[in-house]
């Protein structure tokens, strides 16, 4: 096995996984590494990628796995990369996993980590969610940075993404359905995948997590 630790951390929209991997990267000194992220970030500089993909994220849709599996190679291959990453949001599609495999080989993946929280509760969430456009921490709607709208760590801009409306998250929870959950049984038969319950706080769902990687020995 590599000793680059390489997390592949999947769930539903709202699940947790931004605000895990974000605790997760401090912890472990690896980098977070967001698709969606990369995509606003494009999105609001106005990048070829970002205007490409502007309306496909407004409306809830997946972008294309080939420019996916682009930017998560540009990205690895970034010298803070080297210790392993955090992948959040990728892979989403068999077609990705299928990708990785290949690009980091069948031993690159350490762990699948899958947040496993019910639709109802994530519906809630991602209604509630908003986020700091400058540092991307995430808040509730009952938040003081939520109400104020300046964010109490970096003082950026606190918003509610463009497609947190009902009609988008009911197209991102069915892409969920269609073409990510196939993955968990790409990832079991590999004897990757470890269920981790989201629906506990967010404390004791990183403490789950950390005890999962102690006992596979990824530490
Ligand atoms: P997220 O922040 O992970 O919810 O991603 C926001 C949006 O970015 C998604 O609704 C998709 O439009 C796009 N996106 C992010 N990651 C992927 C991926 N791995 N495959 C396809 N589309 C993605």
């Amino acid at each position: 096995m590599s000793n680059r630790l390489v997390l592949v951390v999947l769930g539903k929209q709202g699940a947790g996984k931004g605000t895990q991997c974000a605790r997760l990267s401090e912890r472990y000194h690896i980098p977070h590494v967001s698709t969606g992220d990369i995509l606003r970030a494009a999105v609001k500089a106005g990048t070829p990628v970002g205007v490409e993909v502007k309306e496909v994220l407004d409306r809830g849709e997946l972008v294309s796995d080939d420019l996916i599996m682009r930017l998560i190679e540009e990205r690895l291959s970034e010298s803070d990369a080297v210790a392993g990453a955090l992948l959040d949001g990728c892979t989403r599609t068999l077609g990705q996993a299928e990708a990785l495999e290949n690009l980091l080989g069948p031993t690159g993946v350490s762990l699948v980590l899958n947040i496993d929280v019910p639709t109802e509760l994530v519906t809630k969430r991602l209604s509630a969610r908003r986020v700091c456009q400058e540092c991307g921490t995430i808040y509730t709607d009952t938040d003081v940075s939520a109400v104020s709208g300046t964010c109490e760590k970096c003082g950026g801009d606190v918003v509610q993404r463009a497609d947190d409306t009902p009609e988008a998250i009911a197209t991102r929870l069915a892409a969920y359905e269609r073409d990510t959950r196939p993955l968990l049984d790409f990832y079991a038969a590999r004897g990757l995948l470890v269920d981790v319950d989201g629906d506990q706080s967010v404390d004791a769902v990183s403490d789950a997590i950390h005890q999962v990687l102690v006992e596979r020995g990824l530490l």
